[in-house]
């Protein structure tokens, strides 16, 4: 890699940003936010940590940051080891929520803030302002105040913020949160760019399952201070570790129904709610065939069925019919458990009636009725 720097120039030497937490512990009070987490983020990996409200993300972030100080465990930043650093020496920068901007300063006061309170030179300043500018397209708008400004433009500034830093890890908490949703999509695709012209280390917090698989090389789900699963995008979709995850990621969120195992000569069945029987697809054949006459968790994403009159599965109990366009959202119960199918436009299902359904045997997920995790075991 050139050591070379998109803001500061060719002078500045690049440090490996790997990050890792060990043992990591945070207490509030008698309340163990987050028991136990041990993470390893590669140098210039996109990591993105998402989970429900108040599962430990953004404290998680915050100890990152060193604006939070951890209870327990270490936290590395390369070769250093930054656990009782204070924020200003980890050489990390981070993009709030909220921006966090002085209104009284124009857009290049504010992206300069920090090194002018640093006491670095006026042109030092100026040069690495204008390429931080250009890189987010703000440099039109120098001038301007913040609150004649947008709200994707304010975020901009105050990533152009975060770059004048020229950190070795980026941390982001939440920072499309505040926008409208078709901005959200344009900024998204900004980051993820930012990211590839970078080439820097970035942990990236949200509670929204789309930004994570669409930004992250690395998603990391999060429930209640510990992780349920960290892994690619496209393995968390495929391959649910569990439950948790299997409902967490995806939209709209995948279906559960509990299923028998029973057999016949060529091997175990799953028996669905209503009677009709399903092979179990091959991987899943060793794990059935030792729980005969027990009861597990299927799980099939709305995408992976289809309507089928004539030899049905499953038969839904149809509450809702939401038109999207492109298909058609069947909401309603199977076997009194809340059910949505994805069908086709041009489903003729109608609120208030029933319709058969038949599941896709590639995309079936099975977990331990119990334990919810997954019958594949780990990915
Ligand atoms: P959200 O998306 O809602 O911000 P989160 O996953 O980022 O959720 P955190 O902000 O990390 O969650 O908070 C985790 C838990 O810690 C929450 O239950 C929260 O109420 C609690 N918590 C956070 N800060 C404090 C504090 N200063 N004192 C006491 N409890 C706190």
């Amino acid at each position: 890699d050139p050591p070379n720097s998109p803001i500061r120039g060719p002078t500045r030497i690049i440090h490996m940003a790997n990050v890792t937490l060990s043992g990591l512990k945070k207490s509030f009070g008698a309340v163990h936010i987050i028991p136990d987490l041990n993470l390893e983020i590669a140098d210039k990996e996109f990591v993105v940590l998402v989970g429900p409200s108040g599962c430990g993300k953004t404290t998680a972030l915050r100890m990152i940051a060193g604006l939070e100080e951890s209870s327990g465990g270490a936290i590395r930043i390369g070769d250093r080891d930054v656990t009782s650093l204070r924020p200003g020496l980890r050489n990390v920068a981070m993009v709030f929520q909220n921006y966090a901007l002085y209104p009284h300063m124009n857009v290049a006061a504010n992206i300069g803030y920090g090194m002018k309170a640093r006491g670095e030179k006026p042109e030092a300043i100026q040069v690495a302002v204008n390429k931080a500018a250009r890189i987010v397209a703000l440099d039109k708008l120098l001038e301007r105040r913040p609150k004649e400004l947008s709200g994707g433009q304010r975020q901009r500034v105050a990533i152009a913020r975060a770059l004048v830093r020229d950190p070795d890890v980026f941390l982001f908490d939440e920072p499309l949160s505040n926008l409208d949703a078709k901005l959200r999509v344009e900024m998204r695709t900004e980051i993820r760019k930012l990211h590839r012209e970078l080439q820097a280390t970035m942990v990236y917090v949200t509670h929204d399952q789309v930004e994570a698989m669409t930004l992250a090389d690395r998603v990391v789900v999060m429930n209640g201070g510990r992780i349920e699963q960290a892994a690619d995008p496209m393995t968390l979709y495929a391959r649910p570790a569990n439950v948790f995850v299997a409902g967490f990621i995806g939209a709209p969120s995948m279906n559960f129904v509990t299923v028998t195992v029973g057999k016949d000569t060529h091997g175990p069945l799953l028996q669905l709610p209503g009677g009709a029987v399903l092979p179990p697809p091959a991987a899943f054949r060793a794990a059935l065939s030792a729980r005969l006459g027990q009861a597990v968790t299927l799980g099939v994403r709305p995408e992976h069925v289809q309507e089928e009159a004539a030899s049905p599965q499953l038969k839904l109990h149809v509450d809702t019919v939401e038109t999207l366009g492109a298909h058609r959202l069947l909401i309603g119960t199977v076997d009194k458990v809340v059910f949505t199918a994805q069908v086709p436009a041009g489903s003729t299902a109608t609120e208030g009636g029933t319709a058969g359904l038949s599941l896709d045997p590639q995309h079936l997920h099975l977990f331990d009725a119990e334990t919810k995790t997954s019958l594949l075991g780990p990915a």
